[in-house]
C-alpha cells in the first residue's frame, strides 16, 4: 500500500540550515481541511493540513477516496476546496 501522508515534522527549528544556502524563514499560510466536518456514518476524525491549496486537495481526495469510497471527481474535488479553512485544525468542532 502506497503512502499517501508523508509525514511532517512540525515545530522543527530553521537554525539547522547551512548558512549562505539562501534559506530564508517564509511565514506559510497553513490550510486545512477536518473530516469532522464531513457528515459521515463512521464520524472520521482526520484532519488533514498543508502549505498549499493544491497538496491540501490532493491529499484530501485520497483520504476521501481510500476511506470514504468517494470518487475523485472535478466535481468532488470544488466541494473539498469549498471545505479548506485557514490556520490550524482545531482541537474540536462543534457538532
Ligand atoms: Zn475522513
Amino acid at each position: 500500500m502506497p503512502i499517501y501522508f508523508r509525514a511532517r515534522a512540525t515545530g522543527v527549528s530553521l537554525t539547522a540550515a547551512p548558512e549562505g544556502c539562501g534559506f530564508q524563514e517564509v511565514e506559510m499560510e497553513r490550510l486545512y481541511i477536518d473530516c469532522r466536518e464531513f457528515p459521515s456514518d463512521m464520524k472520521c476524525t482526520v484532519a488533514i493540513a498543508a502549505d498549499n491549496e493544491k497538496e491540501l486537495v490532493d491529499a484530501a481526495v485520497l483520504h476521501a477516496v481510500a476511506v470514504h469510497g468517494h470518487h475523485d471527481t472535478p466535481e468532488f474535488r470544488v466541494e473539498i476546496r469549498k471545505a479548506i479553512h485557514k490556520g490550524n485544525p482545531p482541537a474540536s468542532v462543534a457538532a
